[in-house]
């Protein structure tokens, strides 16, 4: 069970699907914006880091190594604004970038390479400022140093912005600009604000030169995939091909740019400005990481997805079809249980056409049909050794890929003591001792364990 098959992408930079070429054959460089650690995470900022983390899964079960960085924005306005006489900014940042790190882990995402941080990478940062001001693209302002996009030829192919249009989003209004969409490098010390020493004066960095910075100075000025959320092709994104085009001298900085389309929330951007967010901890009192795993990946990454709760109970009823047949697979393969049934031809089918609609710009809408064709093929049929076997193994890739099946997988111990604990549950019942067998009943549940009552007496399933 390999993929031979290239992997097809699409690259906003282009508008086009490409066949994806690493660089080196075998290694990718992948580099994710991070989050500002200005407040907790939600479950919008786990879809986009949801997404990459199975994208790179996906990158290595092809065989690849992947390095992947995903640095933090520990300084900025928004930390400076969220501190108060009790916190101080890097308090804040602190709080919230551990915040941040047990959300990766606790779902289930691989940790990166490394985590970059601006306030440890000032030096890399100031180099590049530097850079650019003796190449004669920055100039200052009382404010401020500012990178003019007007020396470039080509500035907007990414986002394909109309600089025009007064109604694009998130360019600074700063009086004196050379050119309105012309952006800040560094910003000069104010009044109770931190700032760094640099030649051209005290400050601290602008919003986006830490990425040129800290990506190139982990994979190269030129690397194979950069990504985020969508909302930030511009002007972020646009705004970083600019500075490291311009200070590295080439043409092309980046090869691939891959951006998740947003979770809403009745059709809004789930965002912390807009107070429309769901936590993680929220929705981890109800469900668990893998199927929130389950749920946010079920979309297309460039399709918008809804949030609702009840798309979430439907997300996990799906979900539940997909580990019964996990632990199906477990418990036979455990307890040798085989039936007649050859199935092993169609489950490889399945799985092979599975990993083709991910080759496909990564399609997991059409590659789930193909995961519930193949539980479907486990749990209705009375399936042999082969079988059993060629479906243990393309589930346990599956869960690989997508991360959605709990790790924890029964023992065959614990198989036996829950087999016992239904045979006493049907003694006690045959003795009207029903409080008790019951409560056994309803112990097992909790653990994810269900007693089938069948002709030939209680049969323990693993839900
Ligand atoms: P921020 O801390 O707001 O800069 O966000 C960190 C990352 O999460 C960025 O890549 C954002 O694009 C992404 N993000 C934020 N909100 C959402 C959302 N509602 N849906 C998908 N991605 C999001
Ligand atoms: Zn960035």
């Amino acid at each position: 069970m390999e993929s031979n098959n290239k992997l097809k992408l699409y690259n906003t930079l282009s508008r086009k699907i490409e066949d994806f070429n690493p660089i080196k054959k075998g290694k990718v460089g992948m580099y994710v914006c991070g989050p500002t650690t200005y407040d907790k995470s939600h479950i919008g900022h786990a879809r986009t880091y949801i997404f990459f983390d199975f994208f790179r899964r996906f990158l290595e079960f092809k065989g690849n190594k992947v390095k992947l960085i995903i640095n933090l924005t520990d300084v900025d306005d928004k930390i400076i604004k969220a501190a108060s006489k009790y916190d101080s900014w890097q308090v804040v940042s602190d709080r919230y970038s551990r915040y941040f790190f047990w959300m990766l882990d606790t779902l289930k995402i691989k940790p990166p390479y490394s985590f970059p941080q601006v306030t440890s990478h000032m030096q890399e940062i100031i180099e590049l400022v530097q850079t650019l001001i003796d190449k004669e693209f920055a100039y200052e302002l009382k404010d401020g140093i500012y990178f003019s996009i007007d020396k470039l030829e080509n500035y907007g192919k990414l986002s394909k912005v109309n600089l025009g249009d007064p109604t694009i989003a998130r360019i600074e209004k700063t009086p004196g600009k050379k050119n309105p969409a012309d952006f800040a490098l560094w910003k000069f010390k104010k009044v109770d604000e931190p700032y760094w020493y640099a030649p051209f004066g005290e400050g601290r960095p602008g919003w986006h030169i830490e990425c040129s910075a800290m990506s190139s100075k982990y994979l190269g000025t030129n690397f194979d995939i950069h990504g985020g959320g969508a909302d930030l092709i511009f002007p972020h994104h646009e705004n970083e091909i600019a500075q490291s085009e311009a200070a590295f001298g080439i043409k092309k900085w980046v090869n691939y740019w891959v951006h998740v389309a947003f979770l809403t929330i009745a059709k809004e951007k789930m965002s912390k400005s807009l107070k429309n967010f769901v936590g993680i901890d929220q929705l981890l009192d109800t469900f668990s990481p893998e199927i929130l795993r389950y749920y946010l990946l079920s979309a297309h990454y460039q399709t918008q997805l809804d949030f609702t709760w009840d798309k979430m109970k439907k997300a996990r009823e799906q979900w539940t079809r997909v580990v019964r047949a996990w632990y199906d697979v477990v418990q036979r393969t455990e307890r040798e249980i085989y039936g007649q049934e050859d199935v092993s031809n169609e489950i490889e089918t399945e799985f092979n056409r599975m990993i083709e609609s991910l080759n496909n710009d990564l399609k997991t809408p059409e590659a789930y049909k193909h995961i519930h064709f193949l539980a479907s093929l486990v749990l209705s049929n009375d399936i042999n050794k082969k079988s059993v076997d060629v479906a243990h193994e393309a589930l346990s890739k599956i869960s690989e890929i997508f991360g959605i099946l709990p790790e924890k997988s029964w023992t065959g111990k614990e198989l036996r003591l829950a087999e016992e604990l239904a045979e006493l549950r049907e003694d006690l019942r045959k003795g009207e001792r029903f409080d008790l067998s019951d409560s056994i009943r309803t112990r097992l549940k909790d653990e994810g364990i269900k007693i089938e009552d069948t002709k030939e007496g209680p049969r323990v399933k693993f839900v």
